[in-house]
Order: C-alpha cells, then structure tokens, then sequence
C-alpha cells in the first residue's frame, strides 16, 4: 500500500529535504502540501521544486484534507504553528509526524490524550538523526554513575526555540535516572545574568546559535578526576530523513502518541 503523505512547511530547509526524500520513495506518494501564504498552486509553482513536483498547496487543512485525503501529515513548520496543526490533523484523523519542536509539556500531555483517545497515532521526534537519539539513550545510561551534567547544544542561528527539542528531550530522559540536585557551588553567582544556562532540576543547558552551525550536542559528564563527553553533530538536513521515512512507516501502524524517535528504533 502506498502511504499517501502531507508536507507542512514544504518551503523551508527540512521541508524541502523531506519533499525530495518522499518523492523518491516508491511507498509514499506526495499528495498535497500545507502552507498558511499564496505562494501557487503547486509546489513547482513556487519555483523552489522541479516542473513534475505538482503536489497541490492548500492554506486549510480541512479542505487538503477533503480534497487529497492524506494518511500522513508531516509538520516542520514553527514552534508556533505546530500545535495546531497536530491537533487539527487529530481530529481529521490523518496522522501526524512532527519533527517542529517547542511544544510546552501541556500540549503534549493533550495530544497524548487526544491520540489515544482517538485512536489515531502521532509521531513527535525532537530530533531524527539516529545518531543524535543514541547520543540521548547512551547520556540517559550513563546519568545514573555520573548524575553532574551539563548540556551544550548548537545550533544554526535562524532557530527559534532555545533550549532545543533535543536537549529538552536529552534532559527529560536524564532526569529518569538522575536524582534532582543543584550543581555548582552553593555559593555560585552569576556576574552576568545567564552565564550558567538554563536549569533544569539542576543540570544546565547553554545554547550556542551560530551562523554555519546546522544541530550539533554534546552532553557532558563530570566525575572525580573524569570527564565523559557524548556528542552529535548533524552536517546536513539529510542526517534527518531516514528518521523521517522510518516514521511515516510506523505511524501507519500505531493508535498512539510516541514523543522520541528512541521508542522506535529499538
Ligand atoms: P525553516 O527553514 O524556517 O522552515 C519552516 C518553513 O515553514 C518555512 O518555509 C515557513 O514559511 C513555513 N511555515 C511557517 N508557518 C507555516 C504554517 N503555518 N503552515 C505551513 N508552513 C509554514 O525551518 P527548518 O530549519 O526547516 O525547521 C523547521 C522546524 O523543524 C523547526 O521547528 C526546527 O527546529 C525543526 N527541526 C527539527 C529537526 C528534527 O530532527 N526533528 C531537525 C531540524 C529542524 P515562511 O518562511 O514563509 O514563514
């Protein structure tokens, strides 16, 4: 069966990326494409794609969905928009992956429920290179003989949401195994506000934004006379989209929410 796939967001970096890697791939057909201007009224009509790209480009999700029924809706639009968008999908019943991050802890406890509840399964990968969720498994393993950590994320300098989806996840699944402390001195102080990071039940997340940059983590893990240094670097988009293929696969088979590409790669 051939899985009929939706892009949001198909104009920019991962969108575009995500628009070949679909066309190229014999199960998946690009039936329609989710903007919110008039850029034309096909993807070739916006001169970013070849002449034969004609999937048609809608400014409403339900008439794309009326009019090209997609089993998938893949979102890497804005961490403003991605909210709705997965929502709505829900209730249209076509199932999301999203790799957009900047969803509060709030807006995933409710699609959570509203993917159960409906049945309807949803994908939500912080990060889709797979390398970067082993980096995230191995500092979870790692968390619980060296609990002090500090995160480094990097990133190109057009992202909009800081932490990142990826070190907010890195964080989250640390926090499984490591016990809630502070770290530093008890009597640290910050001559500029900011210098230490975020806090995170105590770790802390610096981000670096950087022209040249594309997403790039290191976790870092302090012990007695030891340091333990996990990183990834993504050089390029196309470090993320076997992740992409390999959750438009899953989704079709599952009636739930999974936030991590860790859930399915193992
Ligand atoms: P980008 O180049 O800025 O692309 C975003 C695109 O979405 C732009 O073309 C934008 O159009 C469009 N857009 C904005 N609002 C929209 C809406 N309501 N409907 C449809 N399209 C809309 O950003 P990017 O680097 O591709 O990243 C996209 C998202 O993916 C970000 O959240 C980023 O953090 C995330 N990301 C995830 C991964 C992962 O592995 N999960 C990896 C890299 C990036 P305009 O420019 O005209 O506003």
């Amino acid at each position: 069966m051939t899985i009929r796939v939706a892009i949001a967001g198909a104009r920019g970096k991962m969108g575009k990326e995500a628009v070949h890697t679909v066309m190229n791939n014999p199960e998946m057909e690009l039936v329609s494409v989710l903007d919110y201007k008039e850029v034309g009224k096909t993807l070739a009509d916006t001169n970013l794609f070849p002449a034969d790209f004609t999937a048609p480009i809608f400014l409403d999700l339900k008439e794309l969905h009326s009019k090209t029924q997609p089993d998938v809706l893949v979102d890497l639009t804005t961490p403003e928009f991605v909210y709705d968008h997965t929502k709505h999908a829900l209730e249209l019943k076509i199932r999301p992956v999203v790799g957009t991050t900047g969803f509060s802890d709030e807006e995933l406890e409710e699609l959570t429920a509203l993917s159960r509840n409906s049945k309807i399964g949803c994908i939500i990968a912080p990060n889709f290179a797979v390398g970067a969720v082993l980096m995230m498994k191995f500092a979870e393993q790692a968390a619980k003989y060296l609990p002090d950590i500090e995160i480094i994320e990097m990133h190109h300098d057009q992202k909009l949401d800081a932490p990142s989806g990826t070190a907010m996840k890195t964080a989250h699944l640390i926090s499984q195994e490591r016990p809630i402390h502070e770290q530093g001195h008890v009597r640290e102080k910050e001559t500029i506000p900011g210098a230490r990071g975020a806090n995170y039940d105590g770790m802390r997340i610096h981000s670096v934004r950087l022209p040249g940059l594309v997403a790039h983590q290191q976790v870092l893990l302090g012990g007695d006379g030891q340091l333990l240094t996990l990183r990834h670097d993504s050089f390029n988009r196309g470090s993320f989209m076997s992740g992409v293929v390999l959750s438009i696969k899953t989704v079709m088979e599952k009636e739930e929410l999974i936030y991590g590409l860790e859930h399915i790669i193992v």
